[in-house]
């Protein structure tokens, strides 16, 4: 009965609805501020290969907010696109992740490594990306060929011409690509060849419910031989346990990124971490 006023009830004057929106409201309006005042903090989490060697680490951003604790990425993400900020959320992760990559430079562990940030069609799409980061490269020092761009299967579909521009424009400067997600979209084979790839990542939930669901293995078997047939890197994200490791290694997937092997951290905690680690490997 109480269901049944709910759904007649006009949405305006649900008193929760009212308070997400406010609330909502609030985060916008912050998030312009976290910007300016530099709340944003990049962690990084690392990606080994099957030996297993670090490869390279991936940027989550994290906001530090003044009166909340830290929030992921689920938390405001939609916020920042309401607000139409996506662009320079994506601008501000992009340029702090090339003056870390200049930062690491002098340090032996971490001179080379390969650096995968996230970006959203609102800023792949506009016109003068491209000129943007070359504009930060320059500015930062940072190596275009330790910088890789996660781009969504979705992202790709909104424009594939468009996107492939883009892609050859920025590979020739040595920058690499990935698709984020694998798997989750409207995977369309069609255009794997057309564009300058380096690597698929498979997306969590096919990983999660590893080893024991064999739907899942089919399909990551098949983003596997899809990869290694397309001379592509496969990684998969969201490995947690060492079953789910085997499982992946017996299907083909020589990449791994995950808890099991590191969570995501501040630059300089990521920094500690690789030292201990690799301590405790001699
Ligand atoms: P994603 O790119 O697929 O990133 C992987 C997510 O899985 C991250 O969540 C990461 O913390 C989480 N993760 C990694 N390993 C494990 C694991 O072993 N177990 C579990 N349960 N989770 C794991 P996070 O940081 O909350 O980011 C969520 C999404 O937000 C990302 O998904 C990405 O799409 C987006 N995002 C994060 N940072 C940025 C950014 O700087 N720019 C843009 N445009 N999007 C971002
Ligand atoms: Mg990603
Ligand atoms: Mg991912
Ligand atoms: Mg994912």
């Amino acid at each position: 009965e109480a269901k049944q006023a709910g759904k007649n009830r006009l949405r305006f004057f649900d008193p929760q609805m009212q308070d997400l929106l406010n609330q909502r409201l609030g985060l916008e309006e912050d998030l312009r501020i976290a910007l300016e005042e530099q709340q944003l903090v990049l962690y990084f989490q690392p990606q080994y290969d099957h030996q297993p060697k670090l490869i390279g680490a991936e940027v989550l951003v994290r906001w530090q907010h003044p009166t909340r604790s830290l929030l992921l990425p689920g938390e405001f993400m939609d916020s920042a696109r309401r607000a139409g900020l996506t662009p320079a959320l994506d601008r501000y992760v992009l340029q702090h992740a090339c003056c870390q990559l200049a930062r690491w430079v002098d340090q032996t562990e971490l001179a080379s490594l390969v650096v995968a940030v996230n970006i959203s069609a609102s800023l792949l799409y506009q016109p003068d990306f491209v000129e943007y980061l070359t504009q930060i490269l320059q500015q930062t020092g940072a190596n275009p060929h330790q910088l890789k761009l996660e781009l969504t299967e979705s992202l790709l579909l909104d424009d594939m011409p468009l996107a492939a521009q883009r892609m050859d424009e920025l590979r020739v400067l040595g920058i690499r690509f990935s698709i984020d997600d694998f798997g989750t979209g409207y995977s369309s084979m069609l255009y794997l060849h057309r564009l300058p790839l380096d690597q698929l990542k498979i997306d969590r939930t096919f990983v999660q419910s590893l080893p024991n669901d064999d739907n899942s293995l089919a399909i990551i078997r098949a983003i596997c031989a899809l990869g290694n047939s397309l001379g592509l890197e496969v990684l998969a994200e969201g490995v947690e346990k060492p079953e789910q490791r085997q499982t992946l290694t017996e299907a083909g997937c020589q990449n791994f990124q995950g808890y099991l092997f590191g969570y995501p951290l501040p630059a300089d905690r990521f920094e500690q971490q690789l030292i201990q680690t690799q301590t405790a490997k001699i």
